[in-house]
């Protein structure tokens, strides 16, 4: 526990009520919505994730107030109120938490200690545990292989010496990892000859991840809903394009055999079943030539590749998400339409605000709102749906000079067939 949440700690516990209850004694006793519209929903982060979650969260009735460091954050912009504080702030979790009904949060990069000092206090149906392990690479792959979900041979190593030990055991080529704080690449080393860069020292003692490589067909993911009372819905896999391990398209549905969706489906559904958590779950899966799947990551939250739900799933993952944490039924998701998802990073703002008068009629635009443009920041997207083929609205993207076009290997990619040797069982039977 560090320094600050002790003096939260001791700061909140005079704010205790006598009788209050924990969420999950209330969980037990109801399964009825914890707040109704009118309330007020608390959001820890400022970022898209928390604008897109407020949009449609007022759209049910509900109030927000944001926690960011930041003055008009992309969260903010959209709140009823905006508090202005760091995370590990006590005074400023303490003004959050007065003004609010029920607490989420909305990125990880929130200490769970934090988190579970809040739960005593108000309810925050998430809970604590999703976000600790999948804080943790290391714990990440631990909760994965107890629930029996195949993933890459791996070790947790902290020296160069190990490193080369864990390299000699799972053969190159391999991907080094930092265990905490890594995302869209970043804290991670492809390592294909011992030549390579390997990550500093001070990096290493902190602990790495060291993984086999995995040459995969496709990428894609799936995004599970748990309810208060334990109900799951699970979203139709999507396939993910990255470029420089950034997301740059999302396809949906994937372009995948029945059997690998339905195995696909059927891990999100176990592990949403044996994680027990409320919320949003993001899996993030490797498809391989033979049609294994291997689970590369979770995110305990609405994710980016689950941002073409918006426009062509009912309920999209953001509505889906307040549902679950305000103890509203999941609604099953249904198709509109197809869908491509295509990111708008820093590097288009200046591309994409010359191309938006020009875009078709099915490109639907969702921009954050952030000042400022860098490079690799997610600026905003857009979603394309229409009931076309797949390789027509392809092209029509592919036509779009924002982006650089798909290239003969993402072609290939997002056609190719990767075998079925895994026999889909049906879910839910
Ligand atoms: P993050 O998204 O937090 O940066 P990931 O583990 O999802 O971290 O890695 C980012 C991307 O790097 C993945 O989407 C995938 O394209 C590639 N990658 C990660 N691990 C492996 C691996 N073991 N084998 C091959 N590619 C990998
Ligand atoms: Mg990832």
């Amino acid at each position: 526990m560090t320094m600050q949440s002790t003096q939260l700690e001791n700061s909140l516990l005079n704010h205790i009520p006598k009788k209050e209850s924990s969420f999950t004694e209330r969980q037990s006793s109801s399964s009825s919505a914890l707040i109704v519209p009118g309330q007020t929903i608390g959001v820890l982060g400022g970022g898209q994730l928390g604008r897109m979650m407020i949009l449609e969260g007022r759209r049910l009735g509900y109030r927000f107030v944001v926690l960011d460091p930041a003055l008009d954050s992309p969260a903010g912009q959209v709140a009823d109120e905006q508090i202005v504080g760091e995370y590990d702030s006590p005074m400023a979790m303490e003004r959050l938490m007065d003004k609010s009904d029920l607490v989420v949060y909305e990125f990880e990069n929130i200490d769970p200690d934090m988190v579970r000092m809040i739960e005593a206090i108000k309810p925050l149906p998430q809970g604590s545990n999703l976000l600790r392990w999948t804080r943790h690479r290391g714990q990440e792959r631990k909760v994965l292989q107890d629930a029996q979900i195949p993933i890459a041979s791996y070790q947790v190593v902290t020296s160069k010496t190990q490193i080369l030990e864990a390299i000699e055991e799972l053969q190159l080529p391999c991907v080094l990892k930092v265990l905490t704080g890594g995302y869209d690449g970043k804290g991670q080393w492809v390592i294909r000859t011992l030549d390579d860069p390997f990550p500093p020292v001070e990096v290493i003692e902190k602990g790495i991840l060291v993984e086999k490589f995995i040459p995969y067909v496709k990428e894609i993911s799936v995004i599970v809903a748990r309810g208060v009372s334990g109900e799951v819905e699970v979203y139709p896999p999507v396939m993910n394009i990255h470029r420089n391990q950034i997301l740059h398209m999302t396809i949906s549905p994937a372009p995948i055999k029945e059997g690998i969706r339905e195995r696909a489906e059927q891990i999100a559904y176990q592990l949403a079943s044996q994680l027990r958590f409320v919320g949003v779950l993001a899996i993030e899966m490797f498809v391989l030539a033979d049609g294994t799947i291997l689970v590369n990551e979770l995110a305990p939250r609405p994710h980016n590749s689950g941002h073409i739900t918006m426009d062509i799933m009912n309920p999209c993952q953001f509505e889906q998400f307040v549902r679950a944490v305000t103890g509203l039924p999941l609604r099953k998701p249904a198709r509109k339409s197809t869908g491509i998802m295509v990111n708008l990073l820093g590097e288009h703002q200046e591309a994409f605000f010359e191309q938006l008068a020009n875009l078709p009629s099915c490109a639907k635009v969702h921009w954050y709102g952030k000042s400022v443009a860098k490079e690799g920041r997610k600026m905003g997207h857009i979603n394309f749906a229409g009931d076309s083929s797949l390789q027509d609205l392809l092209e029509l993207v592919n036509e779009i000079p924002i982006w650089e076009p798909l290239s003969g290997q993402e072609w290939e990619a997002i056609f190719s067939i990767a075998n079925n040797q895994v026999e889909g069982r049906r879910l839910h039977d």
